[in-house]
């Protein structure tokens, strides 16, 4: 698979569905379901489940479910419904690109588990609580006799006693199941040189327990190693290679609008706005910092390519990237094209760009709410 991680000092954390792949292939059970990334796939999921289904935003920061990042679909129309509502939007700052669709589950309790190296004692540290589903430095604060810390020295591995020591806090008919899954998470742990490798919550369901999340957390050099082969290959858009040359950064979405602006956050934002206005996003586009009149050609150029935009959204606000570039760019990119165009361009210059603009019959909006609503109202009519 090709990892998508955040990145931090030298740690990488993968993707929950990547992480839960891991433990699957390691024989730790799982809940049945796949990850997509388009609102039709996420449908097709739950309805071969024939069952309610989660749907789970595929980004690298926990807390998800109290940011949204989490919903359950009693039906594969309300699956494909919330599908489209969050693929394509930001979640903590971060772009929704996959989903993982898993069956619902009714867990009669959550447990935690996590194996981590403890740095200071330079040892592996099990750690276990019966009170998992909630984030575990809260368990330590609050409730610190609810959590168990085992350390295990590496050449000897999570023997007997050590485990059960670890599981005294746990019901006693789980204990046999808690240890094998500790002993799979040792193997993962060394196996991928881990950092952190934590199943919370680990879900009771019908006696049975499952992982109902991943974090996996790896060293950045050891990744991708040949570890990861045998993994599932992630094919890599070849307009986002391409847009990665050029010095942009080019994410494909599922929608009908397409979306060119400059800065992160700044798309970020112009995809939210468009979602809110009851549109789709067909892509993200940033085109960078101090962008010249060529740079913004070939994005645009980019998007009229992927073909599937009905309407391009243009929002740019100039600093180091000059307005009047930018209205070169999109004049030279857009001559004799018919698609309909939506602008926004403030800042840097802006006086001679909206001249420019002008001059070759695009006429501006000002603020980007009125952009995403006029652009969301021509991508209905075409
Ligand atoms: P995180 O908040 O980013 O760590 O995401 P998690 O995958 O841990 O999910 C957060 C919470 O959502 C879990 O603690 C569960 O309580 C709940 N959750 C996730 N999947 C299911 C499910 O299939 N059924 C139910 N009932 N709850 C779920
Ligand atoms: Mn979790």
């Amino acid at each position: 698979m090709r990892l998508t991680y955040a990145k931090k000092g030298g740690r990488l954390r993968l993707l929950e569905w990547q992480g839960r792949e891991i433990l699957r292939q390691e024989g730790i059970e799982v809940p049945q379901g796949e990850v997509v990334e388009s609102p039709e796939a996420a449908r097709a999921v739950a309805e071969r489940l024939g069952k309610p289904v989660v749907l789970k935003a595929q980004v690298p920061v926990g807390g998800r479910g109290k940011a949204g990042g989490i919903r359950l679909a009693q039906s594969p129309e309300e699956a494909e419904a919330l599908a489209r509502q969050m693929l394509g939007s930001s979640l903590k700052g971060i772009l929704v690109r996959k989903l993982l669709v898993v069956e619902a589950v009714e867990p009669k309790a959550e447990h935690y588990l996590g194996l981590t190296l403890d740095r200071r004692a330079r040892v592996p540290l099990f750690l276990y609580s019966p009170k998992g589903g909630v984030d575990i430095e809260e368990v330590a604060k609050e409730t610190p006799e609810l959590l168990a810390k085992v350390h295990v020295p590496p050449l000897e591995g999570p023997l007997g006693f050590r485990l059960r020591r670890l599981f005294s806090l746990a019901p006693q008919h789980l204990r046999p199941a808690l240890m094998e899954i500790a002993r799979k998470l040792w193997s993962v742990f060394f196996r991928y040189e881990a950092h952190l490798v934590e199943i919370n919550p680990l879900a009771e369901v019908d006696g049975k327990l499952l992982a109902l999340d991943a974090k996996i957390i790896i060293d950045d050099d050891h990744s991708p190693g040949p570890q990861f082969a045998g993994l599932e290959e992630e094919v890599v858009d070849p307009l986002e290679a391409e847009a990665r040359k050029l010095g942009m950064s080019y994410v494909r979405l599922d929608g009908d609008i397409g979306i060119l602006g400059n800065g992160a956050g700044l798309v970020m934002a112009t995809l939210d706005l468009v979602a809110q206005a009851g549109g789709r996003p067909a892509n993200f586009l940033d085109i960078g910092g101090g962008a010249r009149a060529e740079r913004v050609k070939a994005g645009v150029e980019l998007i009229l390519r992927d073909g599937r935009a009905k309407v391009l959204f243009v929002n740019v606000f100039g600093g180091i990237t000059r307005c009047d570039e930018v209205a070169k760019g999109l004049v030279e990119a857009l001559s004799g094209k018919n698609i309909p165009v939506v602008i926004r361009l403030v800042g840097t210059n802006e006086e001679e760009g909206q001249r420019i603009l002008a001059s070759a019959g695009f006429f501006p909006v000002r603020e980007m709410e009125e952009g995403a609503a006029k652009a969301v109202a021509l991508a209905k009519e075409e």
